[in-house]
């Protein structure tokens, strides 16, 4: 390509227009007033006539022109004329230079002459953008004064021929360098340095531009949001160079396996986005961006060979369908965004395309954000307890659930609200209240006479890691709690920490351990639990999660898993508690192989402390 044709590009050409009318308007009046001073008025004034005529063309160039509502064919229509008004424009100096030239009297050559040298100069320096402008208006302007030089016949002719070819080659090389200029500094600009993909910017205005393409045809095309999988691990444990090498290992296979046609761009960070090419029919297009899809994720997964570090990485990818049915870039875009976080919440390494119910799921979740700002101060959380009951079907604990009843939203799910909490740094405020809550409870309970021997909490790990929790929690336990009753607390954390400072995570609890507090791994057999870490933390107790539990009744695979855990928790002498526990089959094949607690429907749900008194004096 000769130039790149982007809204920086237009817009400098456009700008020029005003300067070239000016540049001709004004000092043509001077050469009018001269052709009449040396009695060539009248072709000096047809001359000007036609420079008034260019520049009114010029002026509805001008006026014509705006980026952003033209289509790509307008615009490159629209660039056409503009050079042929160029052309025209400098034409007509070199006319107005042919007809001075000739006449000796009142030393008019010597203007012309510097007339001509002039408007080489501003073509060389002004039209830099385009060679396709800057070579031949050049050389429009400079072959006539070489020729003029050379038809002299003495020798100062011939000397200042050869300056005149040398000034010519000067012109050209210098537009050339600021040409090669403009063409690297727009490079920078709408490429990424790493990996030499194109940039986010360059992206959405390819994008804005498909968009307007698409909208005429009335075909469809596809957006893929590429997301790699835990990449942040890479940089954070084998450092920045690593992750680098990775991620260009990752764009070479990318560039390797996307069809003919599409473009390839970096968003930023371990984040790629993708344009297929139009297609006709929305089912097709939805089809070729699913193949699309699983192709780059098989090739993506592929080990990787980094300075003897064999690497693996996975990707989630969001899809959006590009039709004419937004005018903005930026909402496909969205829409991807929302589809691959979709991925990524249902534990990454996979496709999704977007649908309507994502962004109905992601605008609840912004008034449930919004919301739960004022959940606190106005009551609306509440905690519920679940009965843990030990072998002989005695309550011998509990695990305290949050509870969000909200006026507008009805009972809100923790399973939902939780998650943004923690997103948007919420779960700080609202656990130090839970654990508050929860400690009161179990102080009042000892005075009804309910002893248990423990009350587990959840805690986010947002909240263990916070670097304030250790204190608060020293805090509410002095406030609330003597030396008996802390030893009745559980700490349940998720198999998550592992993608956390696993250190700072072992002396945080290390710290709360010496408080009197036990830790009990939630969960468990879901995440990516290694039985060298589980020895690592400080652990009392796993709770196997209920997936496991519920798949009892089906699944071979899910019961022989079930054992080894219960093996294993019985070797590492850690207590088990299964929860979700459903059926009496359940509980009866849990029993057989030495489950120490049990907590789930078939004994009972959730229940406000009142509800949770009456149990527990029914079963004790
Ligand atoms: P979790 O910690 O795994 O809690 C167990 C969930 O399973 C609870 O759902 C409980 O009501 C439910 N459950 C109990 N028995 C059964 C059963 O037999 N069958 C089935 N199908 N489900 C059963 P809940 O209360 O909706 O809590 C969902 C999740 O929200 C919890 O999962 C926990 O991760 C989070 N959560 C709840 N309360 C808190 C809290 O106070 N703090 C934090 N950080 N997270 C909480
Ligand atoms: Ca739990
Ligand atoms: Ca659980």
């Amino acid at each position: 390509m000769d130039t790149i044709r982007d809204r920086h590009f237009y817009q400098y050409v456009h700008r020029q227009i005003p300067v070239f009318i000016l540049l001709s308007l004004l000092p043509g009046l001077g050469y009018l007033l001269l052709g009449w001073i040396n009695n060539i008025f009248m072709p000096a004034f047809v001359w000007y006539l036609l420079v008034v005529a260019s520049s009114i063309w010029g002026y509805r160039l001008y006026r014509s022109f705006d980026f952003d509502s033209m289509s790509e064919k307008r615009r490159d229509r629209w660039y056409r004329q503009c050079s042929w008004f160029f052309y025209a424009f400098f034409g007509l100096w070199t006319l107005i230079f042919l007809l001075y030239a000739g006449s000796e009297e009142n030393k008019l050559h010597y203007i012309a002459i510097f007339t001509e040298i002039g408007a080489s100069v501003v073509a060389s320096s002004l039209l830099a953008a385009d060679r396709r402008l800057y070579r031949p208006t050049i050389f429009i302007l400079m072959v006539p004064l070489i020729i003029y030089f050379a038809l002299i016949g003495e020798w100062y002719g011939y000397v200042l021929t050869a300056f005149a070819c040398t000034l010519t080659w000067v012109l050209l090389y210098s537009a050339n360098s600021s040409y090669k200029l403009l063409m690297q500094a727009n490079h920078q600009a709408t490429h990424d340095a790493l990996t030499g993909l194109h940039n986010r910017q360059f992206f959405i205005e390819h994008l804005q531009k498909r968009m307007n393409s698409l909208s005429e045809s009335g075909e469809f095309s596809f957006l893929l949001l590429i997301d790699l999988d835990h990449f942040k691990t890479v940089n954070d444990s084998l450092g920045h160079d690593i992750g680098d090498r990775l991620l260009q290992s990752v764009v070479a296979r990318l560039r390797q396996h996307v069809p003919a046609g599409t473009l390839v761009a970096r968003l930023g960070g371990d984040e790629f986005i993708i344009t297929g090419s139009n297609i006709a029919s929305r089912e097709a297009c939805e089809r070729a961006s699913l193949d699309v899809s699983e192709t780059l994720l098989a090739q993506l997964k592929e080990t990787y060979i980094v300075e003897q570090h064999h690497l693996y990485i996975s990707a989630s990818i969001g899809v959006s369908i590009i039709s004419s049915r937004s005018s903005n870039a930026n909402s496909f875009i969205k829409e991807a965004d929302i589809a691959m976080y979709e991925v990524k919440a249902k534990g990454r390494d996979g496709v999704f395309m977007f649908n309507e119910e994502m962004s109905e799921r992601v605008e609840r979740n912004l008034v449930i954000e919004r919301l739960l700002h004022f959940a606190l101060p106005g009551n609306e959380i509440t905690l519920h307890f679940q009965p843990q009951l030990n072998r002989d079907e005695k309550v011998i604990g509990a695990e305290a659930l949050v509870r969000w009843n909200n006026p507008r939203l009805g009972s809100v799910s923790p399973a939902q609200f939780i998650p943004i909490a923690e997103q948007t740094g919420l779960i700080i405020e609202l656990g130090n209240h839970i654990l508050e809550t929860a400690f009161i409870t179990l102080r009042e309970w000892r005075d009804k006479g309910i002893r248990l021997e423990q009350l587990s909490i959840n805690i986010s790990m947002r909240q263990l890691t916070h670097f304030s929790f250790t204190a608060q929690v020293e805090e509410l336990l002095n406030r609330h709690l003597d030396g008996e009753l802390r030893q009745k607390l559980v700490f349940e954390i998720t198999e998550s920490i592992v993608a956390e400072d696993i250190k700072r995570v072992i002396s945080v609890m290390n710290r709360l351990k010496a408080l009197g507090i036990r830790f009990s791994m939630d969960d468990f057999g879901t995440g990516y639990s290694s039985l060298s870490y589980l020895n690592r933390l400080p652990l009392y107790e796993i709770k196997i999660d209920r997936d496991f539990v519920g798949a009892l009744d089906q699944n071979d695979e899910d019961r022989a898993l079930v054992v080894t855990i219960l093996n294993m928790a019985n070797i590492l002498k850690l207590s088990i508690v299964a929860e979700g526990v459903e059926t009496a089959a359940q509980r009866d094949f849990l029993l057989s192989h030495d489950c120490h607690i049990f907590q789930g429907y078939l004994f009972s749900q959730a229940l406000p402390p009142a509800e949770f008194e009456a149990y527990y004096t029914g079963r004790s």
